[in-house]
């Protein structure tokens, strides 16, 4: 720590400092060889401390961990181990320095029930994860943010200038820049001058670290986060984001910190009065079960709206992939399946009619005097007329038909388990439909078109080796249909 601000520290009398019992307290904590009954006298001087300590002994928040209710200080102290009396000595000492009213008054009795609330919080966050020790994690919890408090004591103006956080402690790196120190190190540096056990001064010194290596630290960080959700201050949306926090660093769902929440509800009146500050908040208990409740849900929303953007982006995937490769199988101008598909689906239409002797016909289909087209009204309008020719045909024929461009104003018809008649009597029926429908307009004028199909059919009376044999005979009989006179439909002779 710098040592300027060390010397402002050191020189300011009002810093927190625990009186002579709960010295002698810490100092018999630490003592091997002492026993409980050495502290239970060393507190007895004390009677305030005493009845304080026998009133804890016997509150909700310890008498869950035994049944018995304790009568004198040693049987208190006994429940309790040395270090909750050693929590509760140095407690009480401060909460004693917390009065007086200079301008700061507020801010550290905001300070100081959030300290008594992280103590209670990092107990129940310690006990909820199966730990031992809880009374140091109770005093780790309380002692946390005394760097923040002496700040406040010795440099008051400064410290005003800060402005706090949620909860009355200010973000680290304001701290830094102003003070050259942030208070988890002044802490330290406190509990260290103060002869603090050295759990202690660790747990004081990384409780802002976000480390989660370490389970008692991570309950110590987790109180401060606990008690200002359980202060509610802050609007919706910064308790949200405590509460987002206290997950990340925990662990722990909605509900567990809800059920949380409401210990510390159960147990705040008692530990107001002990240690001598305000605790009951205004929300109710169920309100803040409802808050809680509300951000699990808000929690478990987020996790379904993830779920289900992630569902949805798989869907556009797989449709995009399906487009894509519906992309690659298809003719730009058409839309007609292009070349490469239509080997495909011939070869394996022309094996299926092999092994299930079913008829397959395919037609050979070229426009008739398609050049004329192209030269008399340019090559926009033949475009236009292939993309025409493909849509009616399109409408003409089965699903299980396939519609392929083999290239030019040539297209190739796949009419699976179709024999020659039926084929026939399709292409005629197709013929008849396109030559009557406008496949363009030009200059208002409709432009109607033919075409000269060959057919060529596997199965019935005709047999071919191969798929392949199959086409050339429809190419031919295609040739015979333009040698005759195109507009029509020829049937393969071969
Ligand atoms: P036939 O009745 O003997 O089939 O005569 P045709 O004029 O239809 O046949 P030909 O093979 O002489 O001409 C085909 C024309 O088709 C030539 C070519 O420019 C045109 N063509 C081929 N592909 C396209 C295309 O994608 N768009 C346009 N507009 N024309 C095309
Ligand atoms: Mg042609
Ligand atoms: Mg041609």
């Amino acid at each position: 720590m710098h040592p300027e601000l060390e010397a402002q520290l050191g020189r300011c009398r009002d810093l927190p400092t625990p009186p002579g019992v709960a010295l002698r307290v810490i100092e018999l904590a630490q003592d091997p060889a002492a026993d409980l009954t050495a502290t239970a006298e060393a507190i007895s001087l004390d009677p305030a401390l005493s009845a304080r300590i026998l009133r804890i002994a016997n509150s909700p928040l310890f008498a869950s961990a035994s049944r018995r209710s304790s009568a004198t200080v040693s049987q208190a102290l006994a429940l309790l181990g040395l270090n909750a009396a050693l929590s509760l000595a140095l407690g009480f000492s401060l909460a004693a320095t917390m009065r007086g009213g200079d301008q700061v008054a507020a801010e550290r009795e905001r300070f100081w029930r959030r300290s008594v609330l992280g103590a209670m919080a990092s107990r129940l966050l310690g006990e909820q994860a199966g730990l031992e020790r809880l009374e140091e994690l109770m005093l780790a919890g309380l002692l946390q943010d005394i760097g923040a408090l002496a700040l406040m004591q010795a440099l008051p103006e400064r410290y005003a200038e800060l402005g706090g956080g949620p909860a009355g402690v200010p973000a680290l790196e304001r701290e830094r820049a102003l003070f050259g120190a942030d208070h988890a190190e002044v802490g330290a540096w406190l509990a260290a001058r103060w002869n603090l056990p050295a759990y202690l001064q660790r747990l004081i010194a990384r409780h802002e670290c976000g480390e989660d290596d370490d389970a008692a630290l991570v309950c110590v960080a987790g109180s401060g986060l606990l008690a200002d959700l359980w202060l509610g201050s802050g609007g919706p949306e910064a308790l949200r984001g405590i509460a987002a926090a206290l997950e990340r660093r925990t662990g722990l769902s909605g509900a567990e910190i809800a059920r949380l929440m409401e210990r510390m509800s159960a147990s705040a009146p008692e530990l107001g009065t002990l240690f001598d500050v305000r605790l009951e908040h205004p929300r109710q208990v169920h309100e803040l079960r409802q808050q809680a409740l509300e951000l699990m849900v808000v929690r478990n929303l987020v996790e379904v709206r993830d779920a289900a953007d992630a569902r949805r982006e798989i869907d556009a995937l797989k449709t995009r992939t399906r487009d894509l490769s519906e992309q690659v199988r298809r003719d730009p101008l058409t839309g007609a399946y292009n070349r490469l598909q239509l080997e495909e689906v011939l070869q394996r239409e022309f094996e299926e009619a092999l092994r299930c002797k079913r008829p397959l016909s395919i037609a050979f289909v070229d426009l008739d005097d398609f050049k004329r087209i192209n030269d008399r009204h340019g090559h926009l309008v033949g475009d236009q007329v292939l993309q025409e020719f493909c849509r009616c045909l399109g409408r003409q024929l089965r699903q299980t038909d396939l519609l392929a461009r083999y290239g030019g104003e040539e297209f190739l018809i796949v009419l699976s388990n179709c024999d020659a008649d039926a084929a026939r009597a399709t292409l005629e029926r197709i013929l008849a439909e396109i030559s009557s429908t406008p496949m363009a307009l030009v200059d208002g004028a409709p432009l109607y078109i033919t075409f000269s199909a060959g057919l060529a059919c596997q199965g019935g009376g005709d047999q071919f080796a191969s798929a392949e044999d199959l086409l050339k005979a429809a190419d031919e009989a295609l040739y015979g249909a333009k040698r005759d006179g195109r507009n029509q439909v020829a049937p393969s002779t071969c």
